[in-house]
């Protein structure tokens, strides 16, 4: 059986990167930037205040104190969105806003705190600082590379993009990933439930995961598990970019997912099917009508981190960016551990800081189908192929799918 890495790598051999477009930045949330981002000007453009108070020659307040205040003449104010008409001379001030451009002959500033303003003239208390002059260029200047190509737009990257005056973005585009369920047993959420259904939550799950890692999901429905209506259902993925199939991969006498690759491969087959790993090891990848195509666990929980795992990672490459792998931090475990030894475990877990460590503790019950060791999980837990115990107290590695917060006293 091939390891997580192995498949990995025989994935990506068949991702190729996903062409470019432009987007108005107002929608570039979430994207991956397909060009570098070099600063097409200087910011600020000018040196301006980082307070609001007077603008002054520094030698002038030389000595200003409460014990031993001083007065400036209040030449003009000069509030942000202004440009100063007037030179500071010695003996003199202007008032100014935070953001205002500095007045020329001026060399530090004064803060609103240490003055009083009597009539024309302004009582100083303190003497002017050079700190409290913002310069021209200091945060970025004309050619400075400010983001790289493959990073991924946060909150944050809009606004530094807002403030290069860029409102259109370059961006790989969204992989379109088609998603088809299979099984006889499935029962869509819109149809009403027969006494030997379940509901479809694979395609749902998948979608949701899709959307997250910046696709976009194309649902195909559920197949039923006969070879034609896999094969029918499967056409309408011929104009994505990629394939989940979900269910039907494993050695059951319906499970005719394997034999889609060599049907509809184009040569190109099934390139692997099952991995060391726990859950999800019958996963199958190859090629259907060309596009890469995943054969997924159904078990809900296996279908989801093999996702994680081996969907996920592809996804990323398509798009460009420049991580593509879960954060990976190292934790103290909290309770004992037993496996079998040959597979790789990743156990839903929650991480947590208390006294300034990660601890981590599994969400209970691990069995592949229930999706409920996923509530409140915000890790896995990852433990070596050739481990059969970790005892509590021991370091081990994991995987960050959600947000880490502080102990709040809750029975992981
Ligand atoms: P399979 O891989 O088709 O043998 O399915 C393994 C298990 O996962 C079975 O118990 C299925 O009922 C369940 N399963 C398969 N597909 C789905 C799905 N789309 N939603 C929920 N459960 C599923
Ligand atoms: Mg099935």
């Amino acid at each position: 059986m091939l390891s997580v890495e192995e498949a990995q790598e025989k994935i990506f051999l068949q991702i190729s990167p996903m062409g470019a477009e432009k987007v108005p930045l107002s929608s570039a949330l979430g994207r991956i930037l397909s060009e570098e981002i070099v600063s097409s000007l200087d910011h600020p453009p000018w040196d301006n205040s980082a307070m609001d108070g007077y603008a002054v020659i520094a030698s002038d307040t030389r000595g200003a104190s409460h014990a031993t205040p001083l007065r400036l003449t209040v030449i003009e104010t000069i509030p942000a969105g202004a440009l100063p008409q007037k030179k500071i001379i010695p003996g003199t001030a202007s008032k100014i806003m935070t953001g205002a451009p500095l007045p020329a002959g001026a060399d530090a500033i004064i803060k609103a705190e240490d003055t009083h303003p009597i009539g024309q003239e302004v009582e100083i208390y303190a003497e002017g600082d050079a700190d409290f002059i913002r310069r021209r260029g200091e945060v970025m200047q004309k050619g400075n590379l400010i983001l790289k190509k493959g990073v991924r737009i946060r909150p944050y990257e809009v606004a530094i993009l807002a403030s290069l005056g860029l409102s259109e973005i370059a961006v790989f585009k969204r992989p379109q990933v088609a998603i088809l369920s299979t099984g006889n047993e499935l029962c869509d959420l819109c149809e009403p439930k027969g006494p030997h259904q379940i509901y479809n939550s694979n395609s749902y799950g998948l979608m949701a995961q899709v959307v997250e890692v910046g696709g976009i999901p194309i649902p195909l429905g559920i197949a039923k598990d006969t070879r034609s209506d896999l094969i029918t259902k499967l056409e309408a993925a011929s104009e994505a970019d990629f394939i989940l199939i979900s269910g039907g991969v494993s050695v059951g006498d319906y499970d005719f997912v394997k034999e889609v690759f060599s049907e509809k491969g184009k040569g190109g087959g099934m390139a692997f099917w099952r991995i060391a790993m726990k859950p999800g090891k019958p996963l199958a990848f190859g090629l259907v009508f060309g596009k890469p195509t995943w054969g997924l666990p159904g078990n809900p929980v296996s279908a989801m981190v093999t996702f994680d795992q081996c969907v996920r990672p592809a996804l990323l490459v398509a798009q460009g960016a420049l991580n593509r792998f879960l954060p990976v931090v190292q934790a103290e475990l909290m309770e004992n551990i037993q496996k079998e030894a040959g597979r790789r475990h990743y156990i839903r877990a929650r991480l947590y800081i208390q006294g300034g460590r990660y601890c981590v503790a599994p969400t209970g019950d691990q069995d592949s189908a229930n999706l409920l060791s996923f509530v409140e999980a915000n890790a896995y837990i990852v433990i070596p192929e050739g481990e059969v115990q970790v005892k509590a107290g021991s370091q081990v590695n994991v995987q960050i799918i959600g947000a880490i917060g502080q102990d709040q006293g809750l029975s992981p």
